[in-house]
């Protein structure tokens, strides 16, 4: 029977030409469903496009009433079509109304038909649609028409994602270009309104349909080849073959790369007719919507590895040999990048006076490449599902990194009601631009100094903007992570005169180099360690490399020749730690002065207060160091026993907890008491209401990020110190008070009307 037609191969060829054909896409889409009528001898083919309210549309028919087009719609998960969209699998059945999911629409007439199949019309693993045929016999469709009809399935979804399949005379859209709205997690505040550009391009399939087979799996065979060649070369390099959790990501590719079944799938998807990216992206669909239906995390994540794989092999065979290395194309004027993972590196290759945003489909706040999103002042939310599948690169898209929320393709009502908060959000700024000059007191006459956190040259800026009294924490390592090779003794110095020069005699208080843990330099090799944040970082490494220690302090020597210095050392949890980190600056210094180099004008040794045994030894280390900073962020980890970077439990311990007010508190007055100064550079301090608790128990210096200098001043402005001591002092002391002393704290502010909204 097929023969007569000439089968699957033959529907192929003619789609082909049906797509050449200068017709509109509503007549092509009638010819399509005659076409692969007539190529399966059935009586039936229909296409079902899936609306924005979630009904599935009849948008050709071949074999139903035609007066039914676009007038029968189905509702979500109605009858065998619904089936096929929620499921987004086939559904081939000889006998259709023995289905318990059976219905018929009367006015399509097709109740006397008793076998169908139908197929989703799938696109990223999103279903856009379901396509259709059906007999009046009981038949069974073979696997080789089922794979036909998917093909075609492709060709419609392409129809439908570039918006040329439009409803008559304003109906109701299709999926297929829907406003989308996710939620994700905020990583850098700050609203950004633009178009989406993929950081990885999709790569678009133009071709469909093989003219030859056998040529086609010939490119797909040696495509598969370099793949896998290319995954050995990455797993004999030499930094990767070392253990580490790069090595089991790569050992995970090659193991899928060298997967019968995988292979297989492509195989038979070739020799249904497609091309042999065309076969990729057809598997690579299945396997997404598998994703998405997926629960389990560990299944999941190998289906990431596997729609990796495609991408890298569809690079493959389109421009062979140019692997994984992204191409930064050029950018609309309001860049959005949207990309599954990002390094900090990546980010910055970016044009920076066109990027607006960032989309992570992975990423957590206290990732490297969140911090460099907040120094660049561009908002960004991370751990959003599937953010490559929502969106198509051009995209109109809006990325809230107050609320973590992602609208893409926005309706005009979401776009104005943005407009207007980025029209409010501007008015704050100018409002705390207007503070700049204002001294930083509170109105009992507290002076405070408000310092910036900062890593990278671009946040210099900042202090002029803010008016912020200089830099209270400048991250070393950042230099060094979105570094290819660990940067120079000259490179080190450049930057930091560089930053002393942008700071025009404001302070700047350097940490040297705070690595190791979950801070990885990718050129360097570190054994892996069991706990990392626990193991050998910061200091520590410091102390047993000395050479790196020296050369960083060298170069900060040499940077701030005539100016003043100040350096600070990260984890120290031993008194003795901080004594071995200042004789390495002596003889440094006495070094440089033999060398006949330009001194500092005055040197200052300060040391970070974020391992809690340093809570037991606070007198010593306020009497040796010239100042302490408390790094409230991992304070509270060690403290608490609580991963900073884990979601689950990022909000189970509160730092406005007695706990942990009372250790803050036991710092602040160490430090008054030995006339040394004490700061706070942990992310606590950016947030007014926290701010405030620490002014009332003690705290005269902060370190928070450039957006934060205006709503922590505001709230400053109006504060009473003296008053919130009064209050928060006895609660933090009384032993059966709530051990919580948000509420107490929030209480207060409403009752003074202090603005402590972040
Ligand atoms: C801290 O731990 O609070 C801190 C400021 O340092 P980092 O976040 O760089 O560890
Ligand atoms: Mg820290």
């Amino acid at each position: 029977m097929r023969g007569a037609y000439g089968g699957p191969r033959v529907l192929l060829r003619r789609l082909r030409e049906v797509m050449a054909e200068p017709v509109t896409a509503q007549e092509r889409l009638d010819r399509i469903v005659v076409l692969i009528a007539a190529n399966m001898v059935a009586e039936v083919c229909s296409v079902y496009v899936l609306r924005v309210d979630g009904d599935l549309e009849l948008y050709a028919t071949e074999g139903l009433n035609r007066d039914a087009v676009h007038r029968t719609t189905m509702r979500k998960g109605e009858g065998l079509v619904g089936l096929v969209a929620d499921e987004a699998e086939p559904v081939n059945l000889a006998d259709a109304q023995a289905h318990p999911a059976f219905s018929y629409k009367p006015e399509t007439g097709e109740e006397i038909y008793h076998s169908f199949m139908g197929v989703p019309i799938l696109r990223s693993g999103n279903t856009l649609g379901v396509l259709v045929v059906q007999n009046k016999a009981h038949r069974s469709y073979s696997d080789e028409e089922i794979e036909a009809l998917q093909t075609t399935a492709m060709v419609i979804a392409e129809m439908i994602a570039s918006g040329e399949l439009a409803p008559p005379g304003g109906g109701v859209e299709p999926v297929g270009r829907r406003p989308a709205h996710a939620g994700g997690s905020p990583l850098s505040e700050g609203i950004g309104l633009g178009h989406v550009v993929l950081h990885e391009p999709r790569v678009v399939v133009k071709n469909l349909i093989a003219e030859d087979a056998a040529a086609e799996l010939k490119r797909l065979d040696s495509a598969l080849a370099r793949l896998r060649a290319s995954i050995d070369v990455l797993l004999d390099e030499g930094d990767v073959a070392r253990a580490g959790e790069h090595r089991d990501v790569l050992e995970a590719f090659r193991m899928f790369a060298n997967d019968r079944g995988w292979g297989r799938r492509l195989h038979e998807a070739v020799l249904t007719g497609l091309t042999a990216e065309a076969a990729v992206e057809r598997v690579q669909s299945d396997t997404r919507a598998r994703m998405q239906r997926q629960t389990d995390p560990y299944l999941r994540e190998r289906l990431h590895d596997l729609d990796d794989l495609a991408n890298r092999l569809l690079r493959e065979l389109t421009s062979p040999g140019l692997g994984m290395a992204p191409a930064v194309a050029e950018l609309p004027e309001n860049a959005i990048v949207v990309a599954r993972s990002m390094g900090p590196a990546a980010l910055l290759d970016y044009d920076r006076s066109r990027l607006r945003g960032l989309v992570l489909e992975e990423g957590s706040g206290s990732s490297h490449v969140a911090i460099v999103a907040r120094a660049l002042g561009i908002a960004a939310v991370g751990q959003l599902e599937n953010a490559t599948g929502l969106v198509e690169a051009g995209d109109a898209i809006i990325v809230d990194g107050v609320s973590g929320e992602v609208h893409v393709r926005p309706t005009p009502d979401v776009e104005r009601a943005y407009a207007d908060k980025v029209r409010f959000r501007a008015r704050r700024q100018e409002q705390y631009r207007a503070l700049r000059e204002k001294p930083t007191r509170s109105q009992d006459g507290v002076d405070v100094s408000l310092y910036l956190n900062a890593g990278l040259l671009v946040d210099l800026p900042h202090i002029e903007e803010t008016g912020a009294d200089g830099v209270g924490l400048f991250r070393t390592e950042l230099q060094f992570m979105v570094a290819t090779s660990l940067p120079k003794t000259a490179a080190q110095e450049a930057l930091y005169r560089s930053v002393l020069e942008a700071a025009r005699g404001k302070p700047v208080t350097f940490r040297t180099l705070d690595v190791g843990g979950d801070k990885v330099l990718p050129y360097m090799s570190m054994e892996s360690e069991e706990n990392p944040a626990l193991g050998w970082r910061a200091i520590r490494l410091g102390l047993d490399r000395p050479a790196l220690l020296r050369t960083q302090v060298r170069a900060m020597l040499r940077a701030a020749a005539g100016r003043d210095l100040r350096i600070m050392f990260p984890m120290v949890a031993a008194v003795s730690e901080f004594d071995e980190a200042v004789a390495v600056v002596q003889r440094e210094r006495a070094r440089l002065d033999a060398h006949g180099h330009r001194a500092p004008s005055s040197m200052s040794l300060g040391v970070m207060v974020e391992v809690p045994s340093l809570l037991f030894q606070l007198d010593e280390i306020a009497r040796k160091a010239d100042f302490l900073s408390v790094g409230s962020n991992d304070l509270m980890q060690f403290l608490y026993a609580a991963d900073r970077g884990n979601p689950r439990i990022a909000t189970r311990f509160d730092p406005l907890s007695r706990g942990f007010l009372r250790s803050l508190r036991a710092v602040a007055r160490a430090g008054a008491k030995h006339g040394t100064q004490v700061t706070l550079c942990g992310e606590m301090a950016a947030r007014p209401l926290e701010a405030m608790a620490l002014l009332a128990i003690g705290y005269r210096a902060m370190s928070v990020s450039p957006a934060a200098v205006g709503p922590v001043k505001t709230m400053l402005l109006s504060l009473d110190v003296a008053e919130a001591a009064a209050l928060l002092e006895p609660l933090i002391d009384a032993e059966d008070g709530p051990a919580c002393l948000r509420p107490a704290l929030q209480a207060y502010a409403a009752k003074r009307g202090l603005p402590v909204e972040p």
